[in-house]
């Protein structure tokens, strides 16, 4: 993907304080071989001595980080896509949307980081007024061409809002990829209006799954730059001005078929095994015709009918759940 050839590792890289309390001290726990999106150095994760934060010291620099989610960051796969990871985040979307429309009065959202733009869809079928921000151009056409929605490219930062203010902003597996958590967290507060809320999912860093697997954990990836538990997520919000509205972890149930998976795909050999069967997968389906999301109807009946909703509360009771220990953490924040 980059050209590896001379590159001087520090024309590249920024060696960074810990981003949460700005201490220098810290112990090296991970090494992982990114090569093909990481140029030749590792991608190393140091947690902070001081505050215990999880982050990538050897970070790369911003122009380089924002080339990452250029290319195919986001495999545009809406065949297998439908099933593996619609139909869950449906339910996850609704887990999170759903709840929050009698304790909030307008209807104006705010996705950042929407991706392809699949809850900003939800969202708009049900009376919403949406808005969608990525950095990903792949994205931003996928959303445009087959949803009809409008998103805007690059950061959040880059984006002139006006005097628009939203009731509800989502940033859905973002903060990990952001350089700069706490300006995002307060440029958030600055467009929501009062009462207004911030839901954050992140991975876990405390996660259980993580203790078992290790260096094979689903939330390691090279484009994670730092990893959150409810500890550091906890020391970060309390340097906003928001309160904390709720706060629980996802994917609890570690007899679920979803976790079981990847544990066994963690380890070392099965990973190589499933890694290759889905490649040839992939090829095989590769000039398949796209299925078309646009079409569906994801007004709320529909959703509630056709979905299995059953989980929607999914391991909020178990004790992985009352540990924070689940593999996602998920905060909701209000602005007072
Ligand atoms: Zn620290």
């Amino acid at each position: 993907m980059h050209d590896n050839k001379n590159i001087a590792c520090k024309d590249y890289y920024d060696y960074i304080n810990c981003p949460l309390c700005q201490s220098r001290s810290s112990v090296r726990l991970y090494s992982f071989d990114y090569k093909k999106i990481y140029f030749e150095f590792p991608f190393v994760l140091v947690r902070c001595k001081d505050c215990g934060f999880i982050y990538n010291r050897n970070r790369l620099k911003t122009e380089q980080l924002n080339k990452l989610y250029n290319t195919d960051y986001y495999v545009i796969d809406p065949k297998g896509l439908e099933k593996r990871l619609w139909f869950p985040a449906v339910e996850d979307y609704l887990n999170k949307i759903r709840p929050l429309e009698e304790k909030i009065s307008g209807r104006n959202f705010l996705d950042i980081g929407c991706g392809m733009g699949f809850l900003l869809k939800i969202c708009r079928d049900n009376g919403w007024t949406v808005k969608g921000v990525d950095v990903s151009a792949t994205a931003v056409e996928y959303a445009g061409k087959n949803l009809g929605i409008k998103v805007e490219p690059g950061r959040m930062e880059d984006v002139d809002f006006g005097e628009n203010k939203f009731n509800l902003i989502c940033a859905l597996d973002l903060l990990e990829h952001l350089e700069q958590p706490l300006k995002f967290i307060e440029l958030c507060y600055e467009l929501l209006e009062k009462n207004g809320i911030l839901v954050m999912e992140t991975p876990n860093a405390g996660s259980i799954y993580k203790k078992i697997t290790g260096k094979f954990w689903v939330g390691f990836n090279p484009y994670h730059i730092q990893i959150f538990s409810p500890g550091t997520l906890g020391k970060l919000v309390r340097q906003s001005k928001f309160e904390i509205f709720d706060f629980y972890t996802t994917y609890n149930d570690i007899f679920a078929k979803r976790n079981l998976w990847r544990w066994f795909s963690s380890q070392a050999y099965l990973k190589n095994v499933f890694s290759k069967l889905w490649q040839l997968k992939r090829r095989a389906m590769k000039d398949e015709i796209y299925s078309d999301i646009s079409r569906l109807d994801t007004s709320y009946g529909n959703l509630e009918k056709n979905f299995n909703l059953k989980n929607m509360t999914e391991g909020r009771d178990s004790l992985i759940a009352k540990k924070l220990w689940g593999d996602q953490l998920v905060i909701f924040l209000i602005k007072k």
